[in-house]
């Protein structure tokens, strides 16, 4: 078996290819590849998956299925880490970290436009999204798995934008 990307939607900013790459480099450094070589992931641009205010979000809908969402119109950099964000979750899911009731997932694995959110949600919510262990890791380590992966596509001269 071998990892399975899907697309949908358009993304101007960057190509289907580079995220594949991305995907890839990422889950390279976050899950073991017997692991990585079972899963399936769903992503999407598309603005009818968008939740309000979100700038990406995940979700698992069966054993080592999920789904990314990433908005397309932000920055390069921006949405690739989102991407590494999102992965970590999906790393946090493989290895029970986290599960869909954990919490309520617009909440909790949710990245929010931080300035709009405070209108639709809860102060004490909002606290409680950024201060809990799994959104303290991947915002952590989505800063480190983007900054290699674009090192390592200067290494290999592959044009990323
Ligand atoms: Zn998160």
């Amino acid at each position: 078996m071998a990892l399975k990307i899907t697309f949908q939607g358009e993304n101007k900013k960057l190509s289907d290819d580079v995220f594949r790459l991305a995907i890839k480099f990422m889950l390279e450094h976050l899950l073991p590849k017997r692991t990585i070589s079972r899963l399936k992931l769903s992503i999407s641009f598309d603005p009818k998956d968008n939740m309000v205010n979100a700038i990406g979000y995940c979700c698992d809908f069966s054993s080592k299925n999920y789904f990314i969402w990433i908005r397309p119109t932000r920055e390069r950099k921006k949405q690739l880490e989102t991407l590494a964000h999102e992965l970590v979750h999906i790393k946090q899911f493989e290895t029970n970290e986290i599960c869909a009731s954990t919490g309520n997932m617009k909440t909790s694995w949710m990245r929010t436009l931080s300035k709009n959110i405070s209108k639709c949600v809860p102060k004490k919510e909002i606290d409680a999204y950024w201060d809990s262990p799994p959104e303290i890791e991947a915002c952590g380590r989505a800063v480190g798995l983007c900054i290699r992966f674009l090192n390592h596509c200067d290494d290999k001269n592959i044009n990323y934008w």
